[in-house]
């Protein structure tokens, strides 16, 4: 076997990790009484060990504070919200204006639309990619339908067009330059969630903008995972949720992303008193004046204790810096790639692209044999404390999470699949 696919190797790795000592900051679940190999950070990141402490903050102030918590100290929750704008702006490339932590990603994708999605008559259309994940597709087709067309026609589905069902910049040029003139909105993901491709948004933003639509991003799988320019690259609007790689905890308060061109748009919106403008939101007048930005689209006072774990997570993406995140990333998916290869690659068969600016951190992995054979090597990964997730038919999905996944992880990874298939 070759050095660089060694076990002394991963532990070298290891050692020179810049971000190794993150690891320490998280909460891993044991199996037994190991650590298991948690690689299932896409669907809900591990507990940032700040984060009980940032709850019982809140806790505490409720019980000695009550109401007046509202209006003391440095995390007052009037305010609450402010305090994770500034370090969510940077994970997603954003200023701090143009960004807002509020309800749950679905949810916002529908207030999103409606402010972006207008369909006209001549403009019915929303291109969207087959495959979706269901809620997305649920919300899209149900905005078709909410303004009165018809989804049959109006609901534009871009089937894969590669072996493995990823999509081409090609397929969607194609699809952009033959529904163009028809399109009101495109929406896309940053990182497909069943593939792990990824998608150039730059680029999709460009064509799009230029056959005169709206484009839009749901970002649930990329945000935390890949660094992202949403300012740069001119992306009208983004949602995206906090429990996958950015750790904030089961149904975590999601996210969402305005352009700042559209910080004083008069587009209509679904309005509430949180977006009012906060100057005067306390004068309780009948007037709604939205707050500028992506503020301006919250409806309630948030959810104080559902915010909290995101202070704690964003402090760790402060410390690292997405850049880092990002080559340590690349490397250690690469790893599992090499040795899926090298050594297991009669038993899984890659489908997320090859090139590392196709993909994020996750690789998903069909199963040789087919769906039951696919079945009992999960159950047998999980019986010895390694956790990926299925996806039906026969379709594993690990990833490897840069801030706390070990190079030694993913090698052990690959020694249980061997353990399983037998040498
Ligand atoms: C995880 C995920 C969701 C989940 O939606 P919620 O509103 O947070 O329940 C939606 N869309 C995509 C693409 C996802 O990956």
């Amino acid at each position: 076997m070759t050095e660089a696919l060694s076990r002394t190797h991963a532990i070298a790795l290891d050692a020179a990790d810049p971000l190794r000592a993150l690891r320490n900051e998280f909460l891993i679940p044991k199996h037994k009484h190991n650590e298991q190999l948690y690689f299932v950070g896409n669907s809900l990141g591990l507990q940032p060990r700040g984060a009980r402490a940032q709850v019982l903050e809140v806790m505490d102030k409720w019980a000695n504070e009550a109401v007046e918590g509202h209006f003391t100290g440095a995390s007052q929750w009037m305010t609450y919200h402010e305090l994770v704008r500034e370090p969510l702006a940077r994970v997603v490339g954003a200023q701090p204006q143009e960004v807002v932590a509020m309800n749950s990603l679905t949810a916002n994708l529908h207030l999103m639309m409606v402010s972006f999605y207008r369909p006209t008559r001549e403009r019915p259309a929303i291109l969207m990619e087959a495959g979706a994940f269901p809620s997305d597709r649920h919300a899209l087709e149900s905005q078709v339908r909410f303004h009165g067309f018809d989804p049959a026609t109006d609901l534009i589905e871009l089937e894969a067009d590669e072996p493995n069902g990823t999509i081409s910049m090609q397929a969607i040029e194609r699809a952009i330059a033959e529904h163009g003139h028809r399109l009101a909105l495109i929406l896309w993901p940053g990182v497909q969630y069943r593939t792990g491709q990824a998608f150039d948004l730059g680029e999709i933003v460009r064509l799009g903008h230029a056959a005169g639509a709206v484009v839009g991003f749901d970002l649930a799988h990329a945000v935390g995972n890949l660094p992202l320019r949403l300012h740069d690259i001119n992306a009208d609007f983004a949602v995206w949720c906090h429990y996958k790689y950015l750790n904030s905890g089961p149904g975590a308060v999601a996210g969402c992303f305005v352009h700042t061109r559209h910080a004083d748009t008069d587009r209509p919106r679904f309005a509430g008193w949180w977006g009012h403008d906060k100057h005067s939101r306390f004068r309780m007048g009948p007037e709604f004046l939205p707050t500028p930005g992506a503020e301006g689209w919250q409806l309630s006072n948030p959810p104080i204790l559902g915010l909290a774990p995101l202070r704690a997570s964003l402090d760790l993406f402060d410390r690292a810096g997405m850049e880092a995140i990002r080559v340590k990333s690349v490397q250690i998916t690469g790893f599992l790639e090499a040795l899926i290869r090298a050594r297991i690659g009669d038993v899984l068969e890659i489908i997320t692209p090859a090139e590392p600016s196709r993909r994020g951190a996750q690789l998903s992995l069909r199963v040789a044999g087919g769906r039951e054979r696919g079945r009992e090597l999960f159950d047998y990964l999980a019986s010895v404390g390694t956790l990926g997730d299925w996806r039906e038919p026969d379709v594993i999905r690990i990833s490897p999470a840069p801030l706390y996944n070990r190079y030694m992880d993913v090698y052990r990874f690959v020694e249980e699949v061997e353990a399983w298939r037998g040498f």
